[in-house]
Order: structure tokens, then sequence, then C-alpha cells
């Protein structure tokens, strides 16, 4: 190892920026964040500097540097565009035993900057030692994406309880067990999901039944939206979700490579719906998910979409929300934004249409029950989920109703997927030219005159043609 890596505590310690550039501005910033007293020598400034020292309590020192100017200071960066004069200073400071930095000169440096992931009280620092910043970027970027924001509160929690639990939980192994067990479980959840005031109810509870020797109380259930079917689309948070689960219960409509993303380990319970044709009726499966939460498991109730368009979601949390479980409800990308932005199809468009409406061609009864007149009004986009049986009436009952034949419809067949399809026609022609392609579901119904910029805009293609 060639540098150890250290957190220095730097409030109120006098710390001197030379050079006045970006650089400068930038070391400044991030001193500043921790708190530290800091002076700026420089010849010139930054407008950006001159700005900050407006805010900050920061002084800037116009003036050519001198081996003076080192004198009682606890830590330097040496950050001017003059490697011979950083240098310089480097060595000034180093006799006078001063720790310092010179940008870009690792050979010169006592310390190194890291690239810093802020989850603060809890801080990642990653260095390459100088040898490959762009590595260490990439790796940050990474970290960023797997730690969740408020991964700092959720730290903050832990250390408000500390004491208490060291305190009432006598043996070290019983304490293991309750860290483990309530930071990757409800308590956890709820404060990486935003929510402090529940997750330190969650806290209390959970440290009642510890220290009583009982079972770990209640799981949750995390209803979370897996997006139209590209698993880029996740969301950070369902990724991590699926990453953590004990149990996950997903409808048809979730792609094949999103459950490949699910803890290997994990339980996965099939719950259905193709059309008609239910798997699990929607009272067995909010009894589910009520039994599994009760056995403590962390439950991902994982549906295609987002969760609260035409998802049944509602439906879902609300016997939860009855029966006391903890959830929170994570959205996803929906069909219609999906399918519009992967087929080239913007919903709303300056020139043509300036309202965009979502409905279900799904029929109660024997036809489409829809209100008409609000579907055909002009400029606007009208966006048709689970359509595909019913086009026929649809296309025909929008025609009836006034929409011109002539309208531009498209039928959009597994959109984000390998298996995208789009068809283009008319809202006359549509269901037709559907058949002819053997279109098969999901698909999506978009019909408007933003359907004409797709010949121009479309730029993804599925590769089962
Ligand atoms: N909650 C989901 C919708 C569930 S209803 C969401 O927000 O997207 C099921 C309907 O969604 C399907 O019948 C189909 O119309 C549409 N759908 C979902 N995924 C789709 C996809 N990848 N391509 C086309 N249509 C899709």
């Amino acid at each position: 190892m060639d540098y150890l890596p250290i957190f220095l505590d730097l409030k109120d310690r006098h710390c001197l920026v030379v050079g006045g550039g970006q650089i400068a501005l930038r070391k400044t910033e991030l001193l500043l964040r921790v708190g530290a007293d800091v002076t700026i020598l420089s010849i010139s400034f930054h407008k950006e500097l001159i700005r900050l020292a407006e805010r900050e309590k920061i002084i800037l020192r116009q003036k050519p540097f001198e081996p003076g100017d080192i004198q009682n200071n606890d830590l330097i960066i040496a950050a001017t565009d003059n490697q011979e004069l950083n240098a310089q200073i480097a060595r000034l400071a180093r006799h006078s035993k001063i720790l310092v930095n010179t940008v870009d000169q690792p050979e010169t440096c006592d310390f190194i900057m890291p690239a810093i992931i802020d989850r603060s009280p809890l801080i990642v620092a990653i260095s390459s030692g100088g040898r490959a910043p762009i590595l260490t970027r990439m790796l940050k970027a990474r970290l960023e994406t797997l730690i969740p924001t408020n991964f700092g509160q959720l730290a903050k929690l832990a250390g408000s309880y500390r004491k208490r639990v060291k305190d009432m939980l006598q043996h070290s192994a019983q304490r293991r067990r309750f860290w483990e067990q309530t930071l990757s479980g409800t308590p956890g959840q709820l404060m990486l999901s935003g929510q402090p005031e529940k997750a330190k109810a969650a806290m209390e509870n959970a440290l009642k039944s510890a220290s009583q020797g009982a079972p770990p109380p209640s799981g949750y259930v995390a209803l979370v939206g897996a997006g139209p079917g590209d698993p880029d689309l996740l969301t950070f948070r369902a990724l991590r979700l699926l990453q953590e689960a004990d149990v996950v219960v997903y409808d048809r409509l979730v792609s094949p490579p999103i459950l490949d993303l699910v803890r290997r380990d994990a339980e996965k319970i099939y719950a259905g719906k193709a059309r008609a044709e239910h798997a699990l009726p929607q009272n067995e499966i909010n009894q589910l998910l009520i039994r599994l939460a009760r056995e403590g498991k962390k439950v991902i109730r994982l549906k295609g979409g987002d969760p609260f368009i035409f998802g049944r979601g509602g439906e879902e949390i609300e016997t939860l929300a009855e029966e006391d479980i903890p959830f929170i409800v994570v959205p996803g990308i929906t069909a219609a934004s999906g399918c519009a932005s992967y087929a080239g199809i913007p919903l709303t468009h300056r020139d043509y249409a300036q309202s965009c409406l979502f409905v279900t061609g799904h029929r109660r009864g024997d036809r489409p029950n829809l209100e008409w007149e609000k579907l055909i009004a002009p400029k606007q986009t009208l966006v048709i989920y689970m359509g595909l049986l019913g086009l026929d009436d649809i296309c025909q009952c929008l025609i009836k109703h006034g929409m011109s034949p002539d309208m531009p419809a498209a039928l959009i067949q597994a959109g984000t997927t390998p298996n995208q399809k789009v068809v283009v026609a008319t809202v006359a022609t549509l269901a037709d030219k559907a058949r002819q392609e053997q279109v098969n579901p999901p698909t999506l119904a978009i019909i408007g005159e933003v359907v004409r910029l797709h010949s121009k805009l479309a730029w993804f293609q599925g590769t089962t043609e």
C-alpha cells in the first residue's frame, strides 16, 4: 500500500490554497464542506472564486507567492498552473512539516485527494495512487449507483441506537443479529426510502422484540415497478430491492432478464395474470403478501411498468395498509413512456399534441366502455393499454364519434425489448394491419398526430423481425 487512507478533521484548521483557477476552486469547495478555514493566494482569481468569497468565509489574498506565506497553516494545496512553483511550495511545506498536496504531481505530494462518494456520515474514498484517475472515476460512478442516497441517514440512525442496543442486548452475537436484521430489514428500508419517523418506530419495535427474545417483527412489502421490459430501465431502488429480496411475487409482464436480477436465493412466485386467465385471484395475492411479510420476509411485489398505472397496485397495498404491514412503492417506467421513447413517438409535441390520455381497452362486459367524446379531442395523444383484443371495436368507435379515419395510429409490441415491433397505420387500418403482421401481446396503441414523427425519430429496432 503506497498511501494510508485517513479521514482528516479540518474544522477551523488553517488551510492555504495557492492558485486562483478552476482547480483551486474545486479544492476550496471541498475544504469548505468540511468546515476548514481557507485562505486562497493568487495573482488573479476565477470569477466563481470571487463569487464564492462573497458567500463563504474565505480569505482571498491577491499577491505573488512568497516562502513566508506557508507559515501558520495546517495544510497546503499548491494548485497553480506552474509546476515549478507547485514543486517549490511542496519543498517549503515539507521543510516546515506542513502536509501538502500539489495538483497532478503525485511525486511531490504528502497526500493525494481521493474520489469521494459522500453519504455523510458515511464516506467512501477511492484512489489509484494518482495512476489512473479515469479508472477511479469509473469506479466511483459504479459505487454511486450502488449506494443509496439515504445511506448516510441510515448510518446516523444506527449511530443513535448504538448505546441503547449495547445496553439492552448483552451478547455480541445477539447484537450482530440485531443489526443485520434491522439495517437490511424494515427499519433500514424505511430509512432508505426517506421515512425517518417510520424507520425509528420500526427500530423501537425491533429492539423491543430482540430484548424480549421474541421473533423479529414483520418484514415489509415493496411494490416495485419493473418498467416495460428493458432491464436497464429499472430504477436504482428497484435493483437494490431485487438484490435484497427474500421473496419476489411477479407478474406475467415482468421480463426474464429482470427476473435474472433477483437475488439468487430468493423464492420467486408467479402470480399471473394473462388476460382472462388469472394465475392467482387478486384476493389470494393480497393474502399471500400479508402472510409472507408476517413471516418476517422482505417481499417484493414486482409488476410490469409502473405499479400505479393499470397495475392494481393500489388495491394490493390497500390491504397491506389495513393489516399494518410496512410497505413502500417504487415507481417504474410505464409502458406508454417506454414504448413511445423506443418507437420515436413523443407523447406530446408543440405542433401536434398538448395533452396525452392513458386509457385501458380492457373490457368490462362486452364492449369497450370508454368516454369517446373525450378520446377524440384534437391536439391530444391517446394511449391505449390492454387494447389488442378490442382494437377493432375501439378504432371503429373512435371514428364513429368523429375521429378522422386518417388519424395516424401505431401499435407497439413488446416495447423496449428485443421483440419490439412497431406497426404504423391509421385509425381506420390499424386493426387489420396488426392482424396481417401477426402482432402478439403485450401491445400498446398510440393514436394521434405525433405518430407521424415515428418515421423520422425511430432509433430502436427489436432484433426479431
Ligand atoms: N402497469 C403497467 C401496465 C399494466 S397493464 C405499466 O405501467 O406499463 C398491461 C398492459 O400494458 C399490456 O396489455 C400492454 O398494453 C401494456 N404494456 C406493458 N408492457 C408493455 C410493453 N413492453 N410493450 C407494449 N405494451 C406493454
